[in-house]
């Protein structure tokens, strides 16, 4: 499976934000983005010269980076949420947000969504009662996601219940029983991102 080699940290400061892909770390003060908030690179610290492409470009790496997903992956989800009724944007931000591994590292079962992503990609999370361990699989309202019994004392998925986070109103954890039902489907304002989803929309527009 294709995944990014490039240094979580170069990623955000490639696109100007805390994308928060290493957990832990990016609460403390080792945090790259927090000591050095400019792009990598040589020519790093130069003023930028962006146009709407750029803008609109950056927009739509940051949020793909952010969920861990490639190109290809991110297009067709894009296409899906044109498909789908109401406003593009808005639409593929909550599908985004409907992902396995994302649902997962929401509800505060790893530190990060490339952690979550490993942990359903091993089998370690059942949905309904059932084995997925496809990360994309799209959860719909009522569904409940909990960690395999043999699971529930793995190391990473017990340092993130400790670690605590704050749960989004959409769904309903048990941290004990590393357990999450899914209450309502996520709405745009339920997902606190500082994102401009319009800007990506206009990027596939071109
Ligand atoms: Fe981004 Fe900071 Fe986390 Fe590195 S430590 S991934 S720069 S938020």
């Amino acid at each position: 499976m294709a995944r990014y080699t490039e240094s979580s940290c170069r990623i955000c400061r490639r696109e100007g934000d805390k994308l928060f892909l290493k957990g832990e770390r990016c609460f403390t003060e080792k945090c790259a983005f927090d000591r050095r908030g400019y792009p990598p690179g040589q020519h790093g610290q130069k003023r930028p010269r962006v146009k709407d492409y750029g803008i609109q470009l950056r927009e739509k790496q940051k949020v793909k980076r952010t969920y861990g997903l490639m190109e290809k992956q991110f297009k067709s989800l894009f296409r899906k949420a044109e498909r789908l009724k109401g406003v593009t944007g808005e639409t593929l931000m909550i599908l985004l947000e409907r992902r396995l591994d994302n649902v997962i590292y929401r509800a505060g079962f790893a530190m990060s969504r490339n952690q979550a992503r490993q942990l359903v990609n091993h089998g370690h999370f059942r949905v309904n009662g059932n084995k997925v361990d496809i990360p994309s699989f799209l959860v719909k309202s009522g569904d409940v996601i909990a960690a395999k019994e043999k699971s529930m004392s793995l190391v990473p998925i017990k340092s993130a219940v400790e670690a605590g986070r704050e749960i989004p109103e959409w769904l309903k954890v048990d941290p004990a029983k590393i357990q999450a039902e899914v209450i309502s489907m996520p709405t745009r304002d339920m997902i606190k991102m500082p994102v401009q989803e319009q800007l990506i929309v206009e990027f596939f527009s071109r």
